[in-house]
């Protein structure tokens, strides 16, 4: 399969067909696709766009197609979460302020700039003219929980619903419209990226969406959601990508499958109801990745990282759990080599000569779940490692 070669977006190149699509009066969603979406929310004395593409120059094409419906000036950025192909275009709207979540603000301080190289790198489509960007987004303006931004008399809801695609994912709701704005929280017929999710937190905050029965939503990806139907349909889409993943991963870990398994598992969980998403097979490594990680249960894995909150999969998480199994491995054959004459005598219980087979085996194991068949040497777990563990791409 080609996709075992490389990332699956790095030979997508084909450029997409761009929509502007009206989702209620004064209200639109830029979409691509599949490729990430913005939304523009008019006021009565100027705009506010919700994301911003991966660079100034992309914004200017979002800038473009507001200018076919308004001359008001784009006063805000509102920014779904930290990930580069949402934030690193905002410059391209020159605007007076930009606005996230606090913690959408500390994810960006905290891996902001591992996440543009990471992203660069896996989808150039969606960098032209990266050297267009000035450097990382800096929000003017951060909020916990929840916030109102006027735009003129139009009133803006920004709210923190729960985890799901991040730590940080806000919405934005217009009350006069009954219309959202709900990054990727919502993908509709595109995968959920999930390197960064919050898989148990995420059904929940979809259920935190639903009771606002939005008469029409912007997606994260996909077409725009027009009608209560379509967004209940987009819900409940997301809502079974993320559990299936999920529910792959915990079998996974119940059966204490090596992650090569688990990955070939959750293809087997998801590939008919998902394999023509957009950007599921470029996801796909990452998913499977946090999803174990998470199938661990959340305090083991903030155990594995030394407390840190939300670490993603770059941040040696779901090796760690692997090196953990790797270091008890170890001591165990170190206590075959150094412990006293009598623990090495034979053992006859499993026949002559099990007492050597025994750290063979273990040494086979902990060959068998290194990432490059290696037993010793703690390698950093990125994104790109853990896809080419999983795909055995070079
Ligand atoms: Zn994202």
């Amino acid at each position: 399969m080609s996709t075992q070669k490389a990332f699956a977006s790095t030979g997508d190149l084909a450029e997409k067909k761009i929509s502007f699509t009206e989702i209620g009066p004064d209200l639109y969603a830029f979409t691509a696709e599949g490729d990430p979406n913005t939304g523009v929310i008019v006021g009565d004395d100027s705009c506010a766009v919700f994301d911003a593409q991966a660079t100034p120059a992309m914004a200017h094409r979002v800038v473009e197609k507001v200018r076919t419906v308004t001359d008001k000036p784009i006063k805000y950025v509102i920014l779904s979460h930290y990930h580069a192909v949402r934030v690193l275009g905002a410059s391209g709207f020159n605007p007076q302020g930009i606005i996230s979540s606090e913690e959408t603000h500390r994810l960006i301080v905290e891996r902001g700039q591992q996440d543009w190289q990471s992203e660069y790198g896996r989808f150039p489509r969606l960098f032209q003219d990266a050297e267009s960007i000035p450097g990382l987004t800096w929000p003017t303006h951060a909020f916990k929980g929840e916030m109102t931004l006027f735009l003129g008399k139009r009133e803006v809801k920004l709210m923190q619903l729960g985890a799901g695609h991040t730590s940080g994912d806000i919405v934005a709701w217009v009350p006069d419209a009954r219309v959202m704005f709900s990054g990727d929280l919502i993908e509709y017929h595109s995968a959920c990226y999930c390197g960064d999710a919050h898989l148990r937190a995420w059904p929940r905050t979809l259920n935190a969406i639903r009771d606002f029965d939005p008469k029409s939503v912007a997606p994260g990806r996909g077409d725009a959601l027009n009608g209560q139907n379509t967004v209940r349909e987009a819900l409940a889409m997301t809502r079974d990508f993320v559990t299936s993943l999920y529910g792959a991963a915990e079998m996974s870990v119940v059966k204490g499958r090596t992650l090569k398994e688990a990955f070939a598992a959750t293809r087997e969980a998801m590939d008919n109801k998902f394999g023509s998403f957009a950007i599921y097979e470029h996801c796909l490594p990452f998913n499977v990745a946090r999803a174990l990680r998470r199938g661990l249960g959340y305090r083991r894995s903030r155990d594995l990282d030394g407390g840190s909150r939300s670490p993603d999969v770059g941040s040696a998480a779901s090796l760690n759990y692997r090196e953990t199994k790797l270091t008890l491995a170890t001591k165990e054959i170190d206590h075959e080599r150094s412990g006293p004459e009598k623990e090495r005598r034979p053992d006859y219980r499993n026949g002559p000569g099990s007492e050597r087979r025994l750290p063979l085996r273990i040494r086979q194991w902990v060959r068998d779940r290194s990432p490059a068949g290696r037993t010793s040497g703690r390698a950093k777990f990125t994104p790109e490692v853990s896809f080419r563990t999983i795909c055995g791409a070079t």
